[in-house]
């Protein structure tokens, strides 16, 4: 009889040679000799989903998205395959799918499909047969069956999918570090791990630059009450516990602070003070697919005003082209950008019930004299977009002024 069944997936580093395999099997083994039935999913040896984009940019700029997910989805394949047999090696047995194998059904939208449907039936069959199941990450079928993936770190989205489909009693998700911690501890020495955290919490540091998890994945544990526990493939402490949110969470005001530097900032210059003017540059740039983060615009007292915004470096040349455009279009001036700039942010649901949060934040910059060239909030989280070569300071002086090396509750 089972103890019931365990979702684990193991990232990029936990898999990144054939030691560390041989190492997941053992404790995938050591799990199911427990009592439970394990489902594995796992990412992509180290970083070959890296190299394999970067070999399609070899061939062309613009690599059809179709074949980049016929190419990348390859990782995940070596690493399920691989996994299986070294499970085989310790005697037991196990057995490794494609998503496509598993029944992961998802749209068109190659890159970044969304799942629609995952027919486990053949992952049900296996298990009677008290087999290990492996399943390769980050990949679904379409219903045209071309193969897609889920967006970068989308392993983790296949994992809480699986966990969810199967009713898993629990999803672990195993990384290279202990846990979600209150900074990143390679800037703030003496970050803390944070022992429980709220979904909504995660889903806000992951977007804003935590990259422990894929922010769709947390978004979809908790649309459907999946408990996530991150923790270390290399050792067998506890790690940060994701949940639904809990009493005692809401004393904590601050949870945790998050930096992000792949943002660029673009100014239009001189923009008429009239309306209708900002709905028409944003439709603009959202009709060439460009994700804008934060905005600033003040009323002019001259009938002319600047707007900035944000956006990922990524897409910063296409960005400037169209402000251009739209430049000409509205008869505002010049366009200006900046890549050197760093987000920083903090976010933590007891926001919403203590008040000078912000101030507080602020002044941890100015006591460092970090000038902040944009600002935004919301109900859980206060985002300053500061200089890039302050971003770590601004890091540190932020964790140190809300105390959060020092564990509460
Ligand atoms: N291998 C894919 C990536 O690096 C998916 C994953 O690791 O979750 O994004
Ligand atoms: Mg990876």
């Amino acid at each position: 009889m089972s103890k019931g069944l365990v979702v684990q997936k193991y990232g990029g580093t936990s898999v990144a040679d054939v030691e560390r395999i041989q190492n997941v099997a053992k404790r995938v083994v050591r799990t199911k000799k427990e009592g439970y039935d394990v489902v594995v999913v796992v990412s992509a040896l180290g970083d070959t989903t890296d190299k394999l984009i970067e070999l399609a940019h070899q061939i062309t700029a613009h690599p059809s998205e179709r074949e980049l997910d016929m190419l990348v989805s390859t990782g995940e394949q070596v690493s399920c395959a691989l996994l299986a047999m070294a499970i085989h090696k310790l005697g037991v047995d196990a057995i490794s799918f494609t998503g496509a194998q598993v029944g992961i059904i998802t749209d068109n939208s190659f890159t970044k499909a969304r799942i629609i449907d995952i027919n486990a039936k053949r992952i049900f069959e296996e298990i009677k047969k008290s087999k290990v199941i492996i399943v390769a990450g980050f990949q679904g079928v379409s219903l045209n069956q071309d193969i897609t993936t889920l967006g970068r770190g989308g392993s983790n989205l296949t994992a809480v999918a699986i966990a969810k489909v199967l009713g898993a009693i629990s999803c672990e998700m195993y990384t290279d570090v202990e846990g979600v911690f209150t900074a990143d501890p390679r800037i703030v020495k003496d970050a803390r791990k944070i022992d429980r955290i709220s979904y909504e919490e995660m889903f806000e540091l992951a977007s804003l630059g935590t990259q422990i998890l894929q922010a769709r994945s947390i978004e979809f544990a908790m649309k459907f009450g999946v408990p996530i526990h991150v923790r270390s493939s290399f050792s067998d402490e506890v790690g940060t516990i994701i949940s639904k949110e809990v009493r005692a969470m809401e004393d904590i005001v601050v949870s945790g602070v998050a930096i992000n530097k792949d943002e660029a900032k673009v100014t239009i210059c001189d923009v008429p003070d009239k309306p209708g003017i900002a709905a028409k540059i944003f439709k603009d740039i959202a009709h060439e697919n460009i994700n804008v983060d934060m905005i600033v615009q003040n009323v002019s007292r001259t009938g002319a005003t600047d707007i900035s915004f944000t956006v990922p470096t990524t897409d910063l040349n296409k960005t400037i082209r169209v402000a251009k455009e739209i430049s000409q279009k509205v008869g505002a001036g010049a366009i200006a950008s900046d890549k050197e700039i760093a987000k920083i942010s903090i976010v933590g649901i007891g926001m919403r019930s203590h008040s000078g949060v912000a101030a507080n934040m602020f002044e941890a910059l100015a006591e460092k004299d970090i000038n902040i060239e944009m600002i935004s909030t919301s109900e859980i989280k206060i985002s300053c977009v500061v200089k890039k070569d302050n971003g770590a300071a601004a890091v540190k002086a932020i964790h140190e002024k809300f105390a959060l090396s020092k564990k509460k509750g």
